[in-house]
């Protein structure tokens, strides 16, 4: 590697160190930030690694066996996760979702579960936990993770037709065992459980309807089908806008084999647009990050396997979170929650992120070319 060359690795470590607040703030739950949106939703990144390589996430060819991944000591513990969460909690956040790299490779997920399940809000509710996974172990899980209080589930699955869902995980897994896992989730009352299916043209754009069909006729509405355009998170997948299938032709083309009406956003800040087969066998959603931007709800932040806030999907620097938990210097003490809830609220309240509108806009100030994080690393 030339001298000019940044590894990849060394990406990982663009954070700023939050400032040292002069004057403790207490949350009010009225955070927001200066496009006026609140914070509701913290999606935690658990592990950076993956048994799966699928190729708009983890390419093959960056992620092999000489890739870096983090050491064991460098990720937050159980304990930091479930104190940082509980801030953000303070701060008005409503739902946690746990993700990674696979998050059911994190050993003893249970237990990080049922510590974020005994979290509540100011007034006493219970939050809506879930959890995203590309379900290889799911079938053996679902039942510890259900007893343990998660309340619903995310599967990725990308195809029904062997060969192809083989070829885009390319660790050659078979779908069989996916379905197997979306059964037990069921099974252990992880529904409705949502199955994000990422559209790559010319890959698996032809496996729209027959996911549809296969959802619908077997679960009807304990499965809602949400179909992702590609995007160009990270800088290792080689995104390419022809490959992008715009949301507007999967919804042609499953309109063509049933009739489908539109329903009404459930919450505010909802990335899918919802749509109901008009004969009542359930839904199915489209995610159109690409080809039209939702920045302006965006109420979603990240935090890292090793505690690291980002406040945007697209962001290249993050906020060290994990140097407050534990002292930002060896010679440092760590900081208080509230010296922490402060620096979270100072931090979101200077938030002006909007990638996706700007790239739609396609405006000059878009940083292209700038290394930005890696997706296995923040979390979907
Ligand atoms: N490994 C888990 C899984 O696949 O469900 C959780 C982490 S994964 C990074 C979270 C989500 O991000 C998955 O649904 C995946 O399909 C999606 N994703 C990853 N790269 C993407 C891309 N380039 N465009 C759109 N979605 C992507
Ligand atoms: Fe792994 Fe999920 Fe990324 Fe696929 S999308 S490589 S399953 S982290
Ligand atoms: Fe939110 Fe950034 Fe995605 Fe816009 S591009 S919706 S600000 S994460």
């Amino acid at each position: 590697m030339g001298d000019n060359v940044i590894p990849l690795a060394d990406l990982r470590y663009a954070a700023e160190l939050p400032r040292i607040p002069a004057e403790l703030v207490m949350p009010s739950g009225l955070l927001s930030d200066r496009l006026g949106r609140p914070l509701r939703d913290l999606r935690i990144s658990v592990t950076d690694r993956c048994n799966f390589r699928c190729s708009y996430c983890m390419p093959k060819e960056v992620f092999d066996r000489d890739y870096r991944f983090l050491p064991q000591s460098s990720l937050l513990s159980f304990e930091e996760i479930t104190r940082v969460a509980r801030v953000f909690v303070a701060h008005g956040v409503r739902k946690l979702r746990l993700t990674g790299g696979e998050p059911l490779l994190r050993k003893n997920l249970e237990t990080l579960v049922a510590m974020l399940a005994a979290l509540r809000t100011p007034e006493g509710d219970e939050l809506d936990l879930t959890l995203t996974t590309n379900a290889s172990l799911l079938e053996r899980k679902a039942q510890a993770l259900a007893d343990a209080g998660l309340k619903r589930i995310t599967v990725s699955l990308d195809a029904l037709d062997d060969a192809v869902f083989r070829r885009m995980n390319d660790v050659d897994f078979p779908v069989a065992d996916v379905l197997r896992g979306i059964d037990a989730a069921l099974a252990a009352g992880l529904g409705p459980v949502k199955v994000n299916m990422v559209v790559k043209r010319g890959t698996n754009d032809h496996e729209i309807v027959p996911m549809a069909r296969y959802f619908r006729d077997r679960h009807g509405p304990r499965v809602a089908l949400r179909f992702i355009e590609y995007m160009d998170v990270g800088s290792t997948n080689g995104w390419r806008m022809d490959e992008v299938l715009p949301s507007a032709q999967v919804l042609e083309r499953l309109s063509q084999a049933f009739p489908l009406e539109p329903l009404e956003p459930a919450q505010p800040g909802e990335t899918a647009q919802r749509w109901r087969y008009s004969d009542g066998a359930g839904e199915i959603g489209v995610i159109s990050s690409v080809t039209q931007a939702f920045c302006r709800d965006c109420n979603r932040a990240r935090l890292s396997t090793e505690g690291k806030l980002f406040l945007c999907l697209f962001a290249t620097r993050g906020h060290d979170l994990r140097a407050l938990l534990r002292g930002v210097q060896a010679s440092q003490q760590p900081w208080t929650d509230a010296q922490i809830a402060t620096a979270i609220g100072l931090i979101w309240s200077e938030r002006a992120d909007r990638y996706s509108e700007l790239r739609s806009a396609e405006a000059p100030a878009l940083e292209r070319g700038t290394r930005r994080v890696e997706m296995h690393y923040i979390g979907g």
